[in-house]
């Protein structure tokens, strides 16, 4: 049996990144002579969840509750998978790479004496069972041969697109109340806060989209770009090395595994073009590169191009932009 670790949001609905490792646990679970995917879940179930976790082709949901775990802890949830694992005599357990699934699954592997995998695009083959997985912020793809059980590992956001199986009804509830060792409670959630707010809409409908990579040189270099994004009144929109570094948050990150963005206009500051990174922003009607490498694939596909240090550039755009009466 495959075990998949489900991740809720806020309503107690599926994330979608977890119904994709779901379809992902789907199509390894094809290739090995259809044996059942289940679910766990570590607080509240609705009866909505399950139906979802069906359809998605989750054959039992098991949800894990008690006070050890009502509040968050990664050693004190890693021990509860672990306990429905074994319960389970399940040989495969994922989750969504999340910060979450990534800090659980490495917990249970270690308790299991498993390798883990953090990351994966996919797989290709069974015995043994290799998985393809990104390394040095989605820069490398690595193969790894997981031939300990069980097998851990967690699937990269948007490596597969999350696909209900078309399955109707709700799945079996299995209840567990495992009792987690006080040493596993030390480090747990003592409060939350209100989640940054994500304007990854505004992104995706933008007509303007100011965009900013690594080029820029870190994050306390964003005031040009900042105010260029003002003066025009666009979004930012980053590369995928930005948001890794923790220069910018995660959404505003445009390419495959963040928006698909399709402005009239698309200014990529100090950004590459590499492929995942076009596969978000092609749809952009004119593109003005700013860059200083004359042969970055963006410069090559872009509309027009500004070949330079993007910190001499944005400045003295933003400086015609203010005499022309932009942004006041
Ligand atoms: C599975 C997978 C998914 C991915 N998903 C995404 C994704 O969704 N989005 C994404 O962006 N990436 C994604 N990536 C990463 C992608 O492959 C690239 O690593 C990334 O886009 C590169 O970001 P960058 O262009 O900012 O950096 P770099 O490739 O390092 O490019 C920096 C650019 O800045 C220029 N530059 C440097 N200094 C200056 C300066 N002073 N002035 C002007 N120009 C300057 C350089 O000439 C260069 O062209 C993914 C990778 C994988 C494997």
């Amino acid at each position: 049996m495959i075990l998949v670790f489900v991740e809720t949001d806020l309503e107690g609905a599926a994330t979608e990144v977890s119904l994709e490792a779901v379809t992902f646990a789907r199509d390894l679970s094809a290739a090995g002579n259809g044996v059942p995917v289940d679910a766990v879940v570590v607080g509240d179930v609705s009866d909505d969840l399950r139906t979802e976790l069906a359809a998605y082709g989750v054959r039992t949901v098991h949800r894990v509750t008690g006070d050890d775990v009502a509040a968050y802890s990664g050693a004190g949830w890693g021990s509860a998978l672990q306990t429905v694992l074994q319960a389970a005599g399940s040989v495969v357990l994922l989750a969504a790479g999340t910060d979450r699934g990534n800090e659980l699954m490495a917990h249970v592997a270690a308790r299991s004496g498993a390798s883990m995998a953090a990351n994966v695009l996919s797989f290709s083959g069974l015995s043994p069972f290799v998985v393809t997985r990104q390394v040095v912020g989605g820069a490398a793809m690595e193969e790894m041969n997981l031939h300990q059980r069980p097998a851990v590992f967690t699937v990269a956001g948007h490596a597969v697109e999350a696909k209900p199986a078309d399955v109707s009804g709700a799945g079996e509830l299995v209840e567990h109340t495992p009792s987690i060792a006080a040493e596993d409670l030390v480090a747990r959630v003592v409060s939350t806060a209100q989640p940054e707010a994500d304007e990854s809409g505004a992104l995706t409908s933008a007509k303007i989209v100011v965009g900013a990579g690594r080029g820029v040189g870190g994050a306390e270099k964003f005031d040009d770009v900042l105010e260029l994004t003002e003066l025009l009144g666009a979004a930012l929109g980053v590369s995928r090395v930005v948001t890794s570094a923790g220069w910018r948050p995660h959404h505003e990150q445009v390419g495959q595994t963040g928006s698909r963005i399709s402005p009239d206009l698309y200014i990529p500051c100090g950004i590459s073009g590499a492929i995942q990174h076009w596969a978000g922003c092609s749809s952009a009607k004119t593109i003005l590169a700013i860059n200083s490498d004359a042969e970055a694939p963006m410069v090559t596909r872009a509309t027009y191009a500004v070949i330079g240090d993007l910190h001499e550039i944005v400045p003295a755009i933003n400086e015609e932009l203010r005499k022309r009466g932009y942004g006041s």
